[in-house]
């Protein structure tokens, strides 16, 4: 094809206008001088007279001399011939008038009259023909005065090409063009078809364009262009199934190459079609699949006649050119469309994405709101995706959710949306729905149960529970994003009621979920009001009697509730991830105040700081732990952090990791809340800590509860044996003093001892 392509490129390339005259006089001449040389130096003139005649006449071009009046002195053969004449002497003394129609000659007569009165001649003029030869015919005519011995003019002398050949190349190129310029600026391929079956068809006088596009499954033709086809015999073969009996285009697209049927009524290709073509007066198809670049085959291309035949060259080199074209526009349509499908799908289940959705929204509530019918919007977020992710790879995590996918799908009609909008998080969209709750939960209730049904993953048979919130339009919202707003909160009840289940928004999740963005909001403000402050609780040394370590216990002061206590406040800080920025106040402030303390001149005593799960998997945690030391001039060895068991099982590889970079800093370890969580005992051999603390929920029965005190004995003997030191926390009794003193446990901390005290009260606890 781009040889093809290339053929017409290098036909019209050709020469311009005035060119190619100046080259026929130059040729002419040539000619001249080498029959003289051949004949001796000097022939006569009756001689010279007959080449002359010889030479013009074998010239297919058109040679004539007029007199001042037009009429014909002289004519070459093609002139006589192609004017309907047998011999020279029938022209010669006729005039154009004679020949042609009168309207015709208007122009000519003009440049004629034009080159006599100036006696300039007239170069390489394109005019078209006035005999057609039963095709539209352009020629290249120059005029140059004839003069006699004396130098006047006496008339003119003609001479015309016939140069419909390139003018016809030209006229291809200029619509190939155009037809590239189409593709660029993707004009909806029904137009681009029309179009390039209109320059065809212009091309080909008498033969008429049909393209029909292979249907998504591959099995049938469709309607693509034929506007010179008759309309009930398009409609006849719309949805015409491929094969390899199936007339022109139907074989083709079933072979994948060109099919030429000479003759539609006699070829056994067409006898199931003959019936259709007959009426209409066609006797040959010739059909060539359209291809993509990979040789998919994506419709056909056809040029029907009404004679009996093959194709000539030039038509066949015209249905690979419009097969070619017509590739390259459905191929950038499908290409066009695929980038339009992914920007609005998830690439991984194929759903529809947010963007989408944000699309289609607007317009249901629209629709609901017009016809009186509900919409309903749920959130659905994957129970526990992240475990079967985490255990079972990204691989077994990516086709949960295209099962999911596929389920949910299977749930609900085609009208209604489910939308992936990250991770494990889906919107489902219901439309048209009674205004019952009940049928809106019942349908919503199947999608859970389907998302519930076992599935195998991994070679592991498996169940996933799902959350679900949900609204209805219009009870629980006006816009989308009121609603989805709801659905959310909705959700977050879900998951903590303990997820599997579905909630239905009510206003009380509302007030709660906007009570909760107000509290995220002054948390989030309370760093930068600077309504944070440590209080510290001193450890003891049972042995010793002294205080060698405090723990410091973060507190708000918050300008309308007073001292609020981190059990308020620390689980939202740890679900926002305001946690992070106050975790790394408390540790840069307890650096500081131990640093203070130690300076000025108090004993040096070890400050512990707890940490939270998120804080410790921030990716530069120890790098901020060795910062907030160095700022502060801290020795690393006066630091503890306080971890919890939960915090290093979530991740133990990791966790003992980082907490080995933090004891290579110099910086001790402590296990809180010891005996609440679930560390293995052989994972505990692992962990570089120097401490357990137990705690209180243990220590507080001492010596009432018999079971406590065993587990207490049993942690502090663990303790010893693992070589750590242990603290009980929440000690507040001499009988609990005694009892811990008596199993052997290092050190205590609580009330006993202090409550946790502001750092002004604390230098004097140390002092004392
Ligand atoms: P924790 O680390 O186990 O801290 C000990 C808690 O027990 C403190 O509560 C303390 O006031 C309380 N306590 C100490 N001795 C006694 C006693 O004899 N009897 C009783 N009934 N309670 C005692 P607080 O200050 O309310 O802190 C609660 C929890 O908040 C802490 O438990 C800790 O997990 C967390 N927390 C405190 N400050 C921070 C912080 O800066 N960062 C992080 N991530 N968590 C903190
Ligand atoms: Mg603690
Ligand atoms: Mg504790």
């Amino acid at each position: 094809m781009t040889k093809s392509l290339g053929r017409y490129r290098r036909d019209n390339g050709a020469k311009t206008a005035g060119g190619d005259t100046q080259r026929l006089f130059a040729a002419s001449q040539r000619l001249a001088a080498e029959v003289s040389r051949m004949f001796g130096p000097e022939p006569d003139i009756a001689d010279r007279h007959y080449w002359l005649e010889t030479m013009m006449n074998h010239i297919p071009d058109y040679i004539y001399a007029k007199d001042l009046e037009g009429r014909f002195l002289i004519a070459n053969r093609a002139t006589v011939a192609d004017n309907g004449f047998a011999e020279m002497k029938d022209i010669i003394g006729k005039t154009d008038y004679d020949l042609h129609p009168a309207e015709m000659i208007g122009h000519m007569a003009a440049t004629e009259r034009q080159v006599i009165e100036t006696g300039q001649p007239i170069f390489g003029m394109e005019e078209r023909a006035f005999v057609s030869k039963g095709y539209e015919r352009w020629l290249m005519t120059s005029k140059v005065p004839l003069r006699n011995k004396q130098g006047e003019t006496i008339g003119i002398v003609g001479i015309s090409r016939d140069i419909s050949d390139r003018k016809k190349a030209e006229r291809l190129l200029v619509g190939q063009a155009r037809l590239l310029e189409m593709i660029a600026t993707s004009t909806p391929l029904a137009d681009f078809f029309n179009e390039l079956i209109l320059m065809i068809e212009a091309h080909l006088p008498g033969i008429v364009g049909s393209i029909l596009l292979l249907s998504p499954d591959g099995r049938q033709l469709l309607s693509g262009a034929a506007p010179g086809l008759d309309e009930a015999y398009c409609s006849a073969i719309h949805g015409l199934a491929i094969g390899p009996k199936a007339g022109s285009c139907g074989t083709a697209a079933w072979r994948g190459e060109p099919v030429v049927v000479a003759d539609v009524l006699s070829d056994p290709l067409w006898e199931d079609y003959a019936g259709l073509i007959r009426p209409l007066g066609y006797r040959s198809c010739w059909s060539t699949p359209i291809q993509s670049y990979q040789g998919q085959v994506l419709g056909t291309f056809a040029l029907y006649s009404r004679d009996v035949g093959v194709p000539s060259v030039e038509q066949n080199d015209m249905i690979s050119m419009a097969a070619h074209l017509a590739g390259i526009a459905i191929e950038r349509r499908q290409s066009e469309e695929r980038i339009q499908f992914m920007a609005h799908h998830d690439a991984l289940t194929g759903l529809p994405n947010r963007v989408l959705f944000d699309e289609r929204v607007a317009s249901a509530l629209q629709q609901a709101r017009v016809s009186g019918q509900w919409v309903a919007l749920a959130f659905l977020d994957l129970d526990n995706f992240k475990l079967i992710n985490d255990t079972l790879g990204h691989n077994a995590g990516d086709e949960l959710l295209r099962v999911v996918a596929g389920r949910m799908l299977a749930c609900v009609r085609k009208s209604d949306m489910i939308v992936r909008v990250g991770g494990d998080e889906f919107i489902i969209l219901l439309n048209g729905l009674p205004p019952e709750r009940s049928i809106v939960l019942s349908r919503l209730e199947d999608i859970r149960a389907a998302i519930g049904a076992p599935l195998v993953l991994g070679g592991r048979s498996l169940q996933v529970s799902c959350s679900m919130g949900v609204v209805c339009y219009p009870d629980h919202g006006e816009t989308a994003s009121e609603l989805l707003a709801n659905a959310d909160s909705a959700m977050y009840r879900a998951k903590e009621i303990g997820r599997n289940n579905l909630q239905l928004f009510d206003v009380e999740m509302a007030l709660k979920a906007h009570e909760k963005l107000r509290r995220h909001e002054e948390l989030r403000d309370a760093i930068a009001r600077g309504e944070f402050v440590l209080h510290y609780q001193p450890q003891m040394n049972l042995k010793t009697q002294r205080i060698f370590a405090a723990e410091s216990l973060l507190r708000w002061q918050h300008p309308q509730r007073g001292m609020v206590l981190p059990g308020e406040f620390i689980p939202l800080a740890e679900e926002t991830g305001l946690i992070v920025p106050i975790g790394d106040w408390v540790l840069n402030e307890a650096c500081r105040q131990n640093k203070a303390w130690q300076d000025a001149g108090l004993p040096s005593i070890v400050v512990s700081v707890n940490v939270s799960a998120r804080q410790f998997k921030e990716r530069n945690w120890v790098s901020r732990v060795a910062e907030a030391l160095e700022v502060s001039g801290l020795e690393a060895r006066y630091l503890e952090l306080e971890v919890t068991e939960s915090l290093i099982m979530q991740d133990v590889v990791t966790a003992v990791a980082t907490m080995h970079e933090l004891e290579a800093l110099g910086v001790h370890l402590a296990i809180d809340d010891f005996g609440t969580g679930y560390s293995s005992l052989s994972a505990l051999k692992s962990f570089p800590v120097r401490r357990l603390k137990i705690d209180r929920s243990f220590v507080q029965d001492i010596p009432d509860d018999a079971d406590d005190m065993a587990i207490t004995g049993a942690i502090i003997s663990l303790a010893q044996k693992l070589q750590m030191q242990v603290i009980a926390e929440g000690v507040e009794t001499q009988a609990q003093v005694d009892f811990l003193a008596a199993s052997g446990c290092d050190d205590i901390q609580g009330y006993f001892i202090s409550r946790p005290v502001g750092a002004a009260a604390f230098v004097a606890l140390l002092a004392g």
